[in-house]
């Protein structure tokens, strides 16, 4: 039933986006189209020794595929105008989604009707009565399906999120949806401010890298690098520049990394760096990677920034990470006590930490 489609559609909608009512659409016409294609062979098939009462009624098959396919066509604008009178609606008339849902029906089954009658009339020569029949029963099913679709949405697909009115023009805006959400996948596992790898991602490299480096018997070292006198920024420069800094000091240390190594934001003026070297070759790359951040020019600061690191190292200090990420921790406190702006190496085990 023509009407029950387009409710579903809406609810489609409603429930996901225009992306995925689209889908559907795509499946009836091509299918629709496929049948009429394949009915096109008969026009030209005629076997003489069937009896006439077999022969295919070829008039009938192509009048019944033209509507098919100008009935799917006209799908394509129904739903179109459906989900604009849906979403106009809501500001102008009505805010209730029974009204929205009924009044978007209804004027696009009126709409669909007529054009579709049009089809019939010029096809068939259907006679007047045949608009009025259907068009009452397509008016009496757009309430119907309203009125089912509200008490569905109300009682069983209960949602946290309002059906709000979106703007036109975020109707659109759904249509590149697969677009959007491509971004939104780049995004993921990254921090905004930086663009390094946030915390999430160390949570989740660290171990695996660890369990790696134990089993081929490579060492890994973890440095954990924090900015030195920080809040003194914000508070003398306001945090839009705190912001900038931190930006820069991200910069230098992704610079002066080496290929392999995997640089984090690990949470505030904190970075984690994870190294496949031992402890002597992770300290002459933090020294590096301090320099880096201490040649680095701030304009409006009018003086350098400088980084404090810990290190330690897998398996000499610590065999989890955990264990290895309080000894880079207590490492990098060492560092803060020794006058700042210096790398220190963990001299524990984790067993003596304790
Ligand atoms: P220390 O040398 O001992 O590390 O001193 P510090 O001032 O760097 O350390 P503290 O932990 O006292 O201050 C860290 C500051 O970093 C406090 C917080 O406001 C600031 N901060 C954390 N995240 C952000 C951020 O995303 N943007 C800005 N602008 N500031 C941040
Ligand atoms: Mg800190
Ligand atoms: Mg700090």
């Amino acid at each position: 039933m023509f009407a029950g489609k387009l409710a579903f559609f809406l609810l489609l909608y409603i429930k996901e986006d225009a992306e995925s009512m689209r889908q559907p659409t795509y499946g009836l016409l091509i299918g629709n189209l496929l049948m009429v294609v394949l009915a096109l062979p008969l026009n030209y098939y005629s076997d003489p020794a069937q009896l006439a009462w077999r022969q295919p009624e070829m008039d009938f098959i192509n009048q019944i595929g033209f509507l098919m396919v100008w009935g799917t066509a006209l799908l394509f604008v129904d739903l179109i105008g459906m989900v604009l009178l849906f979403e106009r609606l809501g500001a102008v008339v009505t805010n209730t989604i029974l009204g929205r849902m009924f009044i978007s029906l209804a004027v696009v089954l009126s709409f669909d009707q007529l054009f579709f009658y049009l089809g019939l009339y010029l096809v068939t020569g259907a006679p007047l009565s045949a608009f009025y029949g259907g068009w009452i029963a397509k008016i009496g099913s757009a309430l119907f399906f309203s009125v089912m679709l509200t008490l569905y949405l109300r009682f069983v697909e209960k949602s946290p999120l309002p059906v709000g009115v979106r703007r036109a023009t975020d109707v659109f805006d759904r249509l590149t949806y697969r677009h959007r959400y491509e971004k939104l996948v780049g995004r993921i596992g990254k921090d905004p401010l930086t663009g390094l790898q946030d915390r999430g991602q160390l949570d989740e490299k660290g171990p695996a890298m660890l369990t790696e480096a134990l089993k081929s018997g490579l060492p890994l070292s973890l440095m954990m690098i924090d900015i030195d006198h920080f809040k003194a920024v914000n508070d003398n420069h306001g945090h839009a520049e705190g912001d900038r800094v931190l930006q820069a000091v991200a910069n230098a240390l992704l610079n002066a990394k080496r290929e392999g190594d995997e640089l984090f934001r690990y949470g505030g003026e904190e970075f984690a760096l994870l190294c496949p070297e031992a402890s002597a070759g992770a300290f002459m790359l933090a020294e590096r990677m301090r320099a880096a951040v201490a040649d680095t020019v701030h304009p409006k600061l009018n003086r350098s920034v400088t980084v404090s690191i810990g290190i330690a190292t897998c398996p000499a200090n610590a065999k989890d990470f955990r264990e290895l990420l309080m000894l880079a921790d207590a490492a990098l406190y060492e560092a803060k006590g020794l006058g700042r702006d210096r790398a220190s190496i963990s001299a524990m085990s984790a067993g003596e930490y304790r």
